[in-house]
């Protein structure tokens, strides 16, 4: 037995997404099975969906910022019960044996984490060699990669958390981000406009660097306490060595330079954004000034438990615009071109109609 589940899926890097039906597996001793209530729209997803990173097979169905309710529970799970409202974010699976398993860090697993979109199922034996993401009526997941979400936030609006919340979370808590530095968040989209929000709520001096003058109002109102518009050469001159850190969200491939040079001496850049090539990049920004530039993924689930936690204390939610599934090609050319304020949620009681 398995279980019916609908939702949308595309079948080419060029097709639309269109209505699916297919089977998830039904609970093992450790699995939760969630009635999906809602799901954030990535910009990963249509990276993946349109197989611009090179690994979709299809059928592919996105979605990695899932938040519903349990519907059941194996035998041996005890973190949930049916009722619970739930979060699954982009990780279902690793091998949990690895330093970076143990540590709480299953998005760095050593033998790689299974996401959860396109993702190889570990265990064999269920219906499908890949797993599907959270544009569906149902998941069922390993209760170790399930979160607990706080009851006091707007289950849609917490939707986005569970990727875009806790990708910028994770890098500023570990460079240890708070009162007294200079931080500036490069791109306002849906994990830009995170970043801002944690930022401000860390303590820390934000500046939205954006390369659209019309967004500097809302960054403002996100928490960001300076604008600065990264086309305007002069402003970007006279920002130079001004920065201890830049959290940088561009979803492509661009010029690092004129960002790493608005680092101060010691300072760091952060990318999240750009999963492929940078532009060749120039060494001396790195070397008059010792500033280093790394990366980060996600989060792990530890951690992205304290990242729900953190927002349930301080009322953090994401801005988001709710759609029905059947707008979900539109929302994917309207993420594309920056026009969502700041994250599309579909709201999955409309596969139903
Ligand atoms: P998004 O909503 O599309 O936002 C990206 C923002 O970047 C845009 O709103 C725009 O902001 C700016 N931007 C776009 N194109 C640009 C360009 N050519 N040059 C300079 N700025 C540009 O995307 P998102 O969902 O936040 O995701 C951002 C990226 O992070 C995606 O590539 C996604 O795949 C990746 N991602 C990584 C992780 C990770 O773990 N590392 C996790 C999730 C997502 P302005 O208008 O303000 O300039
Ligand atoms: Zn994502
Ligand atoms: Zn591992």
């Amino acid at each position: 037995m398995t279980i019916r589940t609908q939702g949308y899926a595309t079948h080419s890097a060029t097709g639309e997404l269109s209505p699916f039906s297919f089977e998830r597996r039904d609970p093992r001793p450790s699995d939760v099975v969630i009635d999906i209530l809602y799901c954030g729209i990535c910009h990963s997803d249509i990276h993946s969906a349109r197989n611009e990173w090179g690994w979709t097979t299809y059928p592919f169905i996105p979605g990695h910022e899932i938040i519903g309710r349990v519907k059941n529970v194996g035998g041996k799970v005890t973190k949930f019960k049916a009722g619970d409202l739930v979060g699954v974010g982009c990780l279902v699976d690793s091998c949990r044996t690895c330093a970076s398993c143990k540590d709480g860090l299953e998005q760095y697993c050593e033998n790689g984490f299974t996401g959860t979109y396109g993702g190889e199922d570990r265990i064999g034996g269920t219906p499908h060699p890949k797993t599907f993401g959270g544009y569906s009526d149902k998941i069922t997941v390993d209760e170790r990669f399930v979160l607990s979400i706080p009851q006091n936030l707007d289950a849609a609006a917490a939707a986005p958390l569970l990727c875009a919340g806790i990708t910028t979370y994770s890098p500023l808590k570990h460079w240890n981000i708070g009162p007294g530095q200079k931080v500036g968040i490069i791109g306002l989209g849906g994990l830009g406009h995170m970043g801002v929000k944690f930022a401000h709520a860390m303590g820390a001096k934000v500046v939205m660097i954006t390369t659209s003058p019309e967004k500097g109002e809302d960054a403002r109102k996100l928490g960001a306490d300076e604008v600065l518009l990264s086309t305007n050469a002069q402003a970007m001159e006279a920002a130079q060595s001004s920065f201890d850190f830049l959290l940088n969200t561009i979803p492509v491939g661009h010029d690092a330079d004129p960002y790493m040079k608005l680092l101060k001496r010691d300072g760091t850049m952060v990318v999240v954004g750009a999963v492929e090539p940078l532009k060749q990049v120039n060494g001396i920004p790195f070397i008059m000034g010792r500033r280093s530039m790394a990366g980060s993924l996600i989060g792990g689930l530890p951690e992205t438990q304290e990242m729900l936690d953190f927002c349930g204390k301080y009322n953090i939610v994401c801005d988001i615009e709710k759609i029905a599934i059947r707008d979900v090609n539109q929302a994917y050319d309207r993420t594309v071109k920056g026009d969502v304020k700041y994250r599309f949620v579909i709201d999955m009681a409309t596969l139903k109609s």
